[in-house]
């Protein structure tokens, strides 16, 4: 038995979701004639109450997507510097769109209201790039998959509106922040342009984020996916996927929230253990003590067939997902409180 806590992106198609993806009706998606495409983009528009939806292969490409519908070669966006969007695509925002990041720090990877205002470049100071869009995470990545409290989003919102930026969300696991926070998603569909919401994560589908914005904001989406290389032919078969994970892995989310929590409980009391990151969603971040070598930490839980993820800055990643059973849950905590080095 392999513990896989890398990532949530390792979960697998379960058996119910294969059956519903062989089933499913498809068409030439680049003739917008794929038909379960089709239904999933306006399903995932309607829940946010956005226009307009549009699936990409990943959530990098749909981020860069929104980043190319929002911005000009040469502009400059805002973002946290642990934001993904920086990070962990490449540098994509430059060599897509041409753009520079203003980088902000701030509490587990979110950024506040008062931060971004004072980021903003005056617009008439042509020797700073023009400011002209906000990337947020929700839940955040690096940051430990921390949920914005949605009072600060709107307060970004009205800075966004009063200096004339377009409003992004990187929702990779806003599925999360929604069961974490039990908040209604129709709010979040009130205050973004776009909004990128990832089926890869921790919900058992192989691949697909759909990109989801207002009428106006998504006029050209087709044309940047097609420059991009993401127009996808009979791609229903993993929009099946993506519309079976809605009704049956999106309440489970719990589970795994719960399970991180409780690893977390256990590492706190670890002397092995220096800090442990509040816990919010499913992803638990942790710093060893400095008499503990990280590498030799990875290993061991490596022979014991527990994999995690080192984050860089000594931070330690566990994340659960739809794969990560009861079973192994308590095969893990006994493998962590029994750990002593
Ligand atoms: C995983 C992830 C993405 C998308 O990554 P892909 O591997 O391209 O699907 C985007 N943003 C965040 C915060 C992520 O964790």
């Amino acid at each position: 038995m392999i513990i896989d806590l890398r990532s949530d992106t390792v979960t697998k198609p379960t058996a119910e979701m294969l059956d519903h993806m062989l089933r499913a009706k498809v068409g030439d998606d680049v003739y917008k004639e794929d038909p379960t495409v089709n239904e999933l983009e306006r399903r995932v528009a309607d829940l946010f109450g956005m226009d307009e939806g549009l699936f990409f292969p990943s959530g990098t490409m749909a981020n860069q997507a929104a980043v190319k519908l929002h911005t000009q070669p040469s502009e400059q966006l805002i973002c946290h510097e642990y934001s993904h969007v920086y990070n962990y695509e490449g540098g994509g925002v430059s060599f897509n769109s041409g753009v520079s990041c203003k980088l902000l720090t701030g509490d587990r990877g979110m950024i506040t209201a008062d931060a971004v205002e004072a980021a903003i470049n005056p617009p008439d100071f042509y020797h700073s790039p023009l400011t002209s869009l906000v990337c947020l995470e929700n839940t955040t990545n690096k940051g430990g998959g921390a949920c914005y409290d949605f009072a600060e989003i709107e307060k970004i919102k009205t800075v966004c509106e009063l200096h004339g930026l377009k409003l992004h969300l990187d929702g990779a696991r806003l599925m999360n922040a929604l069961v974490a926070k039990n908040e209604d998603p129709a709010r979040y569909g009130n205050v973004f342009d776009t909004i990128s919401v990832c089926f890869s994560k921790g919900l058992g589908t192989p691949l697909g984020t759909v990109l989801i914005g207002t009428k106006d904001a998504m006029s050209n989406a087709m044309r940047v996916r097609k420059v991009l290389g993401g127009g996808m032919r009979q791609v229903g078969y993993m929009a099946a996927a993506a519309l079976y994970s809605l009704d049956h892995h999106i309440e489970r989310l719990a589970e795994d929230h719960q399970r991180a929590l409780e690893i977390a409980l256990l590492l706190k009391s670890a002397d092995y253990v220096r800090q442990v990151e509040p816990t919010e969603t499913n992803i638990v971040i942790f710093y060893l003590e400095e008499s503990t070598n990280a590498m030799q930490f990875i290993s061991d839980m490596e022979e014991m067939n527990v994999k995690i993820s080192d984050m860089g800055q000594g931070k330690l990643r566990m994340v659960t997902h739809l794969d990560y059973t009861q079973e192994m849950h308590e095969k893990l905590l006994d493998i962590l409180s029994n750990y002593n080095k």
